[in-house]
C-alpha cells in the first residue's frame, strides 16, 4: 500500500491534504524522450501516477524536450505505450515542455528586465574558468553588467538567428561565489540551431532544464514535483526561478533515491549503447532492463508495479538485489500463468496395449488452484470457467523428457521410470515401462510402455502406485515450437561501478534458442500470453515473433529462486 511508511512522498502528501495545504495532489512524470524507459523509471512512474491513484488527484505526462537533438518520435511514442502498458492513466492529453517555450520565452524576457538576466557571450572554455569550482569561487563575468537594453536587444537577435551555436547564452545573475554550483549564474537559454520533434524551427535558442522544470510544474498546477536526488543541489535554483518569475503557482521539488539494481544498468545512455552496437536486438529485447524489453520477457505489469511497492520510497540511493524483481514476477506468474505441457528434450514412448488410431482428448483446467476465492465449504465443486480448460490430446505415441526415465532403477532417481516401474502421465494416466530401445551411439530412442490405468485420476486397481508424475505431449500431435532460453545480460553484480567500462561485463552466452514440442494448445496462444510449461519454467509467447504456424515462446523465469535471470 502506498500509504504505509516506506514511501516518504506519500506521506508528506497525505499531511499536505490534511492541512489544507493543498485541496488535491498533481502530480508528473517527465521523462526526456532521448530513449525508452527502464525499471528505474518503473519507480518513478509507480510513485508519480501512484500517489495521483491513492488520492484522487492527477499525474501528467510530461515529455521534457529541451535537447531535441537527441530526442524522437520513436521514444515519445515509446514511452506513451510504456506507461499505459504499466496500467497508468495521464490526466487529459500529453503534454512537452516545449508547450510552454513561448511563455519561458516571456519569463525570460521578465528576468532581463528585473534586472536578473543578462547575455553572456564568454566562449564555453572561458565560461568554465569564470565558474570556479568546489574549492574556489567564480569570478562575474565581464558581460554580467550589460544594460537591460544591451540584454534585450542581443537576446532578441539570438532569438532571430543572428548568431551561431555557443556565440551567446542567456544566464542567471545569482551568485558566482556560491557554494552551490548550480547558483553560479545558471545558463537559462542557448543557442541550438537544430530542428525540434515538437516545434519545428520556430526556435534557435532553447531554455536549459533548470529553466524549464520548475516553471512547467507551476504553469502545470503540479502541487509536488518529485525526481530523484541528484536533482537535490538544483532544489535551490528550482525555488529561485519560482521566486523571481511571476509564475501562477508555487510548486516544490521533492527528491527521492533512484532505482538500481544489481547486474543491471539502468541508464539509457548505457543502455542505448547495448542497442547500437548490436549487442542486444533493439531496445525491447527481452534481456534489456527496459519496460518493454521486460515486458516482451514475460513480466506482467502487476508484477512491475508490486516490486515498485516492495522496494518503498525513501531519500536513499541503494542497491536492490535483482532477485527481489525475480520474486515480484514468480509470485505473479505462480497464481496467474495458466498450466501447458512442452518437452524439451523428446523421447517417445509407446504405448504397446493401445490401439494404433487411438485418438482422445483429455480436458485439463490450465490454472492452478492457488488461494482461489472459490468457497470450499459447500463441497460443492467449482467448474473452471470454459476459457481456462483446453483439450489436450492422447495418442498411442508421446513424449516425454529424456530426464524422466532411466534405463536403470536407482535410490537417485526420484521419478523412477524404468522398466518394470511405473509413472503417472500429468492429467492423464498411469503406464509402465515394458523396454526400450536404443540407437548405434547407444542413446535410448524409444521407451514401450503399456497404459495401466484408463479412468483419469484413479489409481492402478492392484495398488501399486507410481512414485512421480511427468509431463508429456502427443508425438503425433505436439507440435515444434522455438524456445529461446535466456540469461543475464550483464555477468557482474556492479557492472557500472568499479573501474571496467560496463561493456567488458557483457555474458556472451545470454541467449540460446533450442526447440520443444509443445502441446497444440500452445500454437494457438495469444501473443504475450505468459504461461507454466509444467515443470520446466515460465515461458511468455514473443509479441513480435509468435504465430500459429510458428510458435516462439521467450524464457520469462525458471520455476524456482535457485534458477534466476
Ligand atoms: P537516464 O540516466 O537513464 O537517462 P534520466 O533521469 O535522465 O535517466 P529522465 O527521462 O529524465 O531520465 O527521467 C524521467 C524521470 O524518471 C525523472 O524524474 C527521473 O528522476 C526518473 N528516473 C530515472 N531513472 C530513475 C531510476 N533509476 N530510479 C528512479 N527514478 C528514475
Ligand atoms: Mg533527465
Ligand atoms: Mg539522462
Amino acid at each position: 500500500d502506498i500509504n504505509n511508511v516506506n514511501n516518504f512522498v506519500a506521506k508528506i502528501v497525505e499531511e499536505d491534504l490534511a492541512s489544507g495545504k493543498i485541496d488535491k495532489v498533481i502530480t508528473r512524470f517527465p521523462p526526456e524522450p532521448n530513449g525508452y524507459l527502464h525499471v528505474g523509471h518503473a519507480k518513478s512512474i509507480c510513485l508519480n501516477f501512484g500517489l495521483a491513484d491513492k488520492f484522487n488527484g492527477e499525474c501528467n505526462l510530461r515529455f521534457d524536450d529541451t535537447n531535441p537533438e537527441k530526442e524522437s518520435q520513436e521514444y515519445i511514442d515509446a514511452i506513451k505505450e510504456d506507461v499505459t502498458w504499466l496500467g497508468f492513466k495521464w490526466s487529459g492529453d500529453v503534454r512537452f515542455s516545449s508547450d510552454y517555450f513561448d511563455t519561458l520565452h516571456d519569463y525570460a524576457i521578465a528576468l532581463i528586465k528585473s534586472g536578473n538576466a543578462y547575455v553572456c557571450s564568454l566562449k564555453p572554455e572561458e565560461a568554465d574558468e569564470y565558474k570556479g569550482d568546489f574549492n574556489r569561487p567564480g569570478k562575474n563575468s565581464p558581460y554580467r553588467d550589460r544594460t537591460v537594453e544591451e540584454n534585450l536587444d542581443l537576446f532578441g537577435r539570438m532569438k532571430a538567428g543572428e548568431f551561431k551555436d555557443g556565440e551567446h547564452a542567456l544566464r542567471a545573475k545569482i551568485d558566482m561565489a556560491s557554494g552551490n554550483m548550480n547558483l553560479r549564474d545558471p545558463i537559462m537559454y542557448r543557442i541550438r540551431h537544430v530542428e525540434h520533434h515538437q516545434t519545428g524551427n520556430k526556435w534557435c535558442i532553447y531554455p536549459i532544464y533548470d529553466f524549464t522544470h520548475g516553471q512547467s510544474d507551476a504553469l502545470e498546477g503540479v502541487t509536488h514535483s518529485v525526481c530523484t536526488l541528484e536533482f537535490e543541489d538544483h532544489r535551490p535554483l528550482y525555488d529561485w526561478y519560482i521566486n523571481h518569475l511571476p509564475v501562477p503557482a508555487k510548486p516544490k521539488q521533492y527528491e527521492f533515491g533512484r532505482l538500481s539494481l544489481n547486474y543491471t544498468v539502468t541508464s539509457k545512455r548505457k543502455l542505448k549503447k547495448l542497442v547500437d552496437e548490436n549487442v542486444v536486438a533493439g531496445w525491447d529485447d527481452p534481456r534489456m532492463p527496459t519496460i518493454s524489453g521486460m515486458r516482451r520477457r514475460g513480466f506482467t505489469p502487476a508484477s512491475i508495479r508490486n516490486f515498485c511497492e516492495m522496494i518503498g520510497v525513501s531519500r536513499s540511493d541503494g542497491v536492490v538485489d535483482v532477485a527481489m524483481l525475480e520474486h515480484a514476477l514468480r509470485s505473479d506468474l505462480n497464481t496467474h500463468a495458466p498450466r501447458a505441457m512442452a518437452v524439451i528434450n523428446p523421447l517417445k514412448v509407446v504405448i504397446t496395449n493401445m490401439a494404433d488410431d487411438h485418438y482422445e482428448e483429455i480436458t485439463v483446467e490450465s490454472m492452478p488452484d492457488i488461494g482461489s476465492d472459490t468457497d470450499s465449504e459447500g463441497g460443492e465443486e467449482k467448474e473452471a470457467p470454459a476459457s481456462l480448460l483446453r483439450q489436450v490430446p492422447f495418442t498411442k505415441e508421446i513424449f516425454i523428457d529424456q530426464e524422466d526415465f532411466k534405463e536403470e532403477y536407482s535410490k537417485k532417481f526420484k521419478k523412477k521410470f524404468c522398466p518394470g516401474k511405473r509413472i503417472r502421465l500429468r492429467n492423464g494416466y498411469v503406464i509402465e515401462a515394458t523396454d526400450f530401445i536404443k540407437n548405434d551411439a547407444g542413446d535410448i530412442v524409444q521407451v514401450n510402455a503399456i497404459q495401466v490405468t484408463t479412468v483419469l485420476g484413479e489409481d492402478p486397481v492392484d495398488e501399486v502406485k507410481p512414485k512421480g508424475v511427468v509431463h508429456w505431449v502427443s508425438a503425433s500431435h505436439g507440435i515444434e515450437a522455438e524456445l529461446r532460453i535466456y540469461g543475464r545480460l550483464l555477468n557482474h553484480e556492479s557492472p557500472d561501478r568499479g573501474g571496467e567500462d560496463f561493456m567488458t561485463h557483457v555474458n556472451p552466452d545470454s541467449l540460446s534458442v533450442i526447440s520443444a514440442i509443445v502441446e497444440p494448445s500452445l500454437a494457438q496462444a495469444a501473443p504475450e500470453t505468459v504461461f507454466q510449461f509444467e515443470r520446466e519454467g515460465y515461458y511468455v509467447a514473443d509479441r513480435h515473433d509468435h504465430t500459429t504456424d510458428k510458435p516462439v515462446f521467450n524464457l520469462t523465469i525458471g520455476l524456482r529462486e535457485d534458477k534466476s535471470l
